[in-house]
């Protein structure tokens, strides 16, 4: 419940300010709402094409003490004047919109750019000139390929953090040539930041600037055939959910030697909220949000989903519960990889205090249960019915 004696990292009381949060119906947005409506007392302007994932907070019951907090607002940000009139009536602005699965950034790499560049201009442009306050989500995918890839495998110096550890205020942008059109989404995004800053730079705008490193957790993505289109491909989580559910090999692209670190989504909105409620530690940062301290390879997370998949839903795994796919056949011409993503901390330690809490093990035993739940009946239905004639 919001409490009145809520205050900041420095002691002062928290005003409550209304927030216009755009793209506030996908997977981020949807937690960053409902921790907004529970625990704090600000108000949403909720902008999106979608409110599926949100339904739960627009309608619940009267007794919701948020209903009057929380407003949706179905709007599509490319051609729509009623935002400028949205912004201006906020005090801050969120920017989650974007299209940011992998599949799309090689086959639909027009949409990609125009949706995390083009579309974004208006939000800044309107934050800019209106002197409102703008936290814009970019990628920890910016930062593209480490230092250390470049060296031959066995080369002593890919062990040296100097050549992996990804800073903010330090770590180059490298992506692969313009045909691996993979890096689509990471260009747009870097220009973007860019613009943000510059904007901040010669125009006085607040800012910051949000790089998510694999944040995972319930309601991310769609199950294909379920509650997305049957040929869609989603991020790796939805991906080997939806193996695991139909209980088929998880696919391993060009052998899943590619390493992430994963972070619960729960923690990682923690991180946001010290970010809302803290503008003079957050103003004009850029913050690296993930946790360094689960790093696996795409194979180990497949073993580790098989095996939790296993405890939380009671059935055995498959005897080969993964296979080798090639990048080509999975994502299609185009397609590129991150070697290695470990965000260094330092800056959001020192200006926010924040550090992130769940185990790998931990995250992935509540989001399959919570993925067993939602989606196990469902599937069960839709692979016993007769193929039509
Ligand atoms: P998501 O796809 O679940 O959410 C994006 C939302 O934006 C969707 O609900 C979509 O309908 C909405 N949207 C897109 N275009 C729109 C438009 N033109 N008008 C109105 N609404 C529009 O993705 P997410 O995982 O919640 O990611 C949110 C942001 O964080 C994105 O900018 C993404 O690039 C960034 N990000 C996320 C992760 C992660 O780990 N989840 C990692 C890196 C970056
Ligand atoms: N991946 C995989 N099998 C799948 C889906 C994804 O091996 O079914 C790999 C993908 O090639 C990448 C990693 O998993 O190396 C993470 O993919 P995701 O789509 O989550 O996004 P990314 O972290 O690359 O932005």
């Amino acid at each position: 419940m919001a409490s009145a004696a809520r205050v900041d990292l420095d002691g002062n009381p928290i005003k409550p300010i209304t927030i216009c949060m755009i793209g506030a119906g996908g997977f981020i947005g949807s937690h960053l709402c409902e921790k907004l409506m529970v625990e704090t007392p600000h108000k949403v302007l909720a902008v999106d094409v979608y409110n599926d994932k949100i339904k739960h907070l627009l309608e619940g019951p009267a007794s919701h003490p948020w209903l009057d907090r929380i407003q949706f607002h179905r709007i599509n940000i490319k051609n729509d004047s009623r935002l400028e009139g949205l912004i201006k009536m906020s005090d801050l602005t969120i920017n989650l919109a974007a299209i940011c699965t992998p599949a799309d950034y090689n086959t639909r790499p027009l949409d990609t750019i125009y949706s995390n560049f083009i579309d974004a201009l208006p939000v800044v442009k309107y934050c800019s000139e209106n002197n409102k306050r703008l936290i814009h989500f970019s990628t920890c995918e910016v930062y593209g390929k480490t230092i250390g890839s470049f060296l031959p495998a066995d080369h002593p110096l890919r062990q040296d953090p100097a050549y992996f550890i990804l800073k903010e205020d330090a770590s180059p942008c490298i992506f692969g040539p313009i045909e691996k059109q993979r890096w689509s989404y990471a260009c747009a995004k870097q220009l973007i930041e860019r613009l943000v800053y510059a904007e901040g730079a010669e125009n006085g705008l607040e800012f910051t600037i949000v790089r998510p490193f694999n944040w995972i957790g319930p309601r991310m993505d769609f199950i294909p055939g379920i509650d997305g289109p049957s040929e869609g491909v989603p991020r790796v989580l939805a991906c080997f959910s939806n193996n695991l559910l139909r209980h088929e090999p998880l696919k391993l692209v060009d052998g899943g030697q590619s390493q992430r670190t994963f972070v619960y989504i729960k923690d990682a909105i923690e991180a946001v909220l010290l970010m809302i409620e803290n503008p003079a530690r957050a103003n004009g940062h850029i913050f690296n949000v993930g946790n360094p301290n689960n790093e696996v390879t795409v194979r180990q997370l497949a073993e580790m989903m098989t095996e939790v998949y296993s405890k939380v839903s009671g059935e055995p795994p498959l005897e080969s519960p993964t296979i080798d796919v090639s990048s080509k056949e999975f994502y299609g011409e185009g397609y590129d990889d991150s070697d290695k993503r470990i965000p260094d901390m330092t800056i959001i330690n020192k200006q926010l205090g924040w550090n992130p809490k769940t185990s790998l093990w931990d995250l992935l035993e509540s989001t399959l249960t919570y993925q067993h739940r939602t989606y196990a009946e469902a599937i069960k239905q839709v692979t016993s019915k007769p193929l039509a004639s």
